[in-house]
């Protein structure tokens, strides 16, 4: 969809494009249905028509038999007597259902004979079957009168002939009247609808036998207006049936004509068979069907128009649902990367072959920018050489399982090493597959270093420095286990400032520190790396030698001498010097530190009853 056209537009053009198509489809349909509403009618018509050249054909073979009785009859005239004519007349309209009655009238018009008694002196010459053959003359010609009403009333049709001697002259009329009851039925057998209704008549009367219900507006005195029937006419001049719809007032009606033709001779008028049947109630059942289909089309029609407005409205709920859950990841990851570029944690993105595919601020000052010329392309470029192995164990843990890893390593950074506490958490997204390593990392000197700082405290005598009784006891403990394994030699000096109090009390408290820390000083110097000194408390320090009694009491004396020949200092340049006794055990087999202590103590005090500077062994 291009992008200039708004949602609403393209909603807009969607719904024009579906109504277009409906109304083509409809158009469509509707020409359609008009087509085969002409041939629906069409077909009605024709088949209308047919029934009517049935009855018309089936009168006309009627007609010619009736014509080959009145000829035998005019042929037997004048040879027959008229008892014999009587009974021969009666025999063939027996033999005839279609004729009611024949009859034999002289040149006057009166009756000579027939099959029906008519009252004496009954004068026929005023009939147009009488009127017609006087009027032709013609021998061979029958004469088909119009649909006429009879003596009792009944409306038929009679065929005559004249009677024409060898002289040529007019000897008189036979004729047959036809039974309309016969044509009725026969007109009534083709009738297949309860709506139709079939006439015979004559074009010059415009009338004659109905059957079926005669339609309200076709009752005059003349069944159809005489221009209709002129068409009519006018139509089988050239076919011998036609069909047409007329315009009653009422209704339309279809109507098929079927004129009996063959007999007319020139110039005369035929019988014609017209048969007709309501428009509407013909074209009923289409007009009702198609009407349904119309129907289920608009209904069809609906539905795919409020189908689209609602797959219109469905797809703008759901644009706007998307677009708001995109504004809210917008948002988080916006205040994500906010806290990530904020953070003082240095947050490190790493591929799968552990490379820098992201580094926050924080990391930028802390190490190198990575746009600078100095590129750190891997985390273990950041990582100081004695750590490397350390922390590519923890990445590659990081980078084969989705986990976490703390890794505390020396870092080069631009400020120089540092160490740095990093948590390595797997990236996987929602999957199971690792594909990449979030690093956040954090330098921790400043913490390692009060850590230390107060361990320091924590185990050092404040005013010495010397390690304080806990962590010398600690130390020495570690020693002697060491020394028990390894059956190497130690040696334990316990080392006791003597008259110390007088110090204090002669010099004053400071001058007491002062010496203290001198002491210590002494100690410190004297003691080897691989030897552990320490404060025992007030002016009292112990010294675990690594060696023999000897080397102790070698240690001892060294550290007696130097503790007397040294001079304590003060500020204001008053000085003094102190001496101090010493006492010296050596570690026995499976002897702990308390007993050992014990036993240097033992000395300690042998050392101050000797008289105090000096160093007793135990
Ligand atoms: P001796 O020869 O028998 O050991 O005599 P002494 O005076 O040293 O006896 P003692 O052990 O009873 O006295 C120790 C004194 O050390 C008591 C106390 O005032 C002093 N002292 C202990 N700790 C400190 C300290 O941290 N600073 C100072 N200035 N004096 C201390
Ligand atoms: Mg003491
Ligand atoms: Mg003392």
């Amino acid at each position: 969809m291009p992008q200039f056209l708004s949602t609403r537009s393209t909603e807009q053009l969607q719904r024009l494009a579906l109504l277009l198509l409906i109304i083509l489809v409809g158009t469509l349909n509707g020409i359609f249905s008009l087509i085969e509403f002409r041939e629906h009618r069409k077909d009605q018509q024709s088949t209308l028509a047919n029934q009517a050249t049935l009855v018309s054909s089936n009168l006309e073979l009627h007609i010619r038999t009736t014509h080959q009785i009145l000829e035998e009859i005019v042929a037997q005239h004048g040879f027959l007597s008229t008892e014999q004519l009587q009974e021969r007349m009666q025999s063939l309209a027996n033999a005839m259902p279609i004729i009611r009655g024949i009859g034999v009238l002289d040149s006057r018009g009166f009756p000579l004979g027939g099959t029906r008694l008519v009252p004496q002196g009954t004068n026929f010459s005023d009939r147009p079957y009488f009127q017609n053959a006087q009027a032709g003359r013609q021998r061979h010609r029958l004469y088909i009168s119009a649909p006429f009403r009879d003596l009792m009333g009944n409306f038929s049709v009679a065929l005559s002939k004249a009677v024409i001697d060898d002289q040529n002259a007019f000897q008189g009329v036979v004729f047959a009247v036809l039974e309309a009851s016969y044509i009725e039925k026969l007109m009534s057998s083709t009738l297949y609808t309860s709506d139709m209704w079939a006439l015979l008549m004559h074009v010059d009367a415009n009338d004659g036998v109905w059957v079926g219900d005669r339609p309200a507006d076709m009752s005059g005195s003349q069944a159809l207006p005489q221009a209709d029937v002129d068409g009519l006419m006018q139509g089988l001049s050239d076919r011998n049936q036609i069909s047409i719809v007329w315009e009653g007032e009422e209704k339309r009606h279809i109507i098929a004509a079927s004129a009996i033709t063959g007999l007319a001779g020139p110039g005369e008028k035929p019988l014609m068979v017209i048969m007709g049947r309501c428009h509407d109630d013909a074209m009923a059942r289409w007009v009702r069907l198609t009407f349904t289909q119309a129907g289920l089309f608009l209904l069809l029609a609906g539905s795919a128009y409020w189908g689209l407005i609602f797959y219109q409205y469905r797809r703008r709920e759901y644009a706007a649902h998307r677009e708001a859950d995109q504004r809210r990841i917008e948002e988080r990851e916006h205040d994500y990367r906010v806290i990530v570029e904020r953070t003082a944690d240095c947050v490190l993105h790493l591929d799968p072959a552990g490379r820098l595919s992201y580094a926050n601020p924080a990391f930028v000052n802390l190490f190198e920018s990575l746009s600078s010329g100095k590129v750190l392309n891997e985390f273990l470029d950041l990582v100081a050489e004695e750590d490397q192995d350390k922390a590519r164990v923890a990445l590659q843990a990081a980078l084969e399982k989705a986990s976490e890893q703390l890794l505390q390593v020396l870092c080069v950074t631009k400020s120089g090493s540092r160490h740095m506490e990093w948590t390595l958490c797997s990236a996987s997204g929602r999957t199971d597959r690792v594909t990449g390593v979030i690093a956040v990392g954090r330098d921790v000197s400043a913490h390692i270093a009060l850590n230390r700082e107060l361990r320091n405290r924590a185990e050092h005598d404040s005013l010495t420095d010397l390690a304080n009784r806990g962590h010398f006891l600690n130390l020495a403990s570690v020693s002697l286990q060491r020394a028990h394994a390894t059956n190497e030699p130690c040696a334990l000096l316990m080392i006791d400032l003597d008259y110390f109090k007088e110090v204090n009390d002669t010099w004053g408290h400071h001058a007491g520190d002062v010496a203290l820390k001198k002491c210590a000083e002494l100690i410190q110097v004297l003691c080897r790396d691989k030897d552990i000194a320490g404060r025992l408390g007030g002016e009292e320090f112990a010294v675990l030698v690594a060696g023999t009694l000897d080397d102790g009491i070698r240690v001892a004396e060294r550290l007696r001498l130097a503790i007397a020949s040294e001079t304590i200092m003060l500020e204001d340049g008053r000085q003094f010097q102190l001496t101090a006794s010493i006492g010296v055990a050596q570690l026995q087999a499976g002897e702990n530190l308390e007993q050992l202590m014990q036993r240097a103590d033992a000395a300690l005090y042998a050392a101050k009853q000797k008289g105090r500077d000096s160093v007793a062994r135990a």
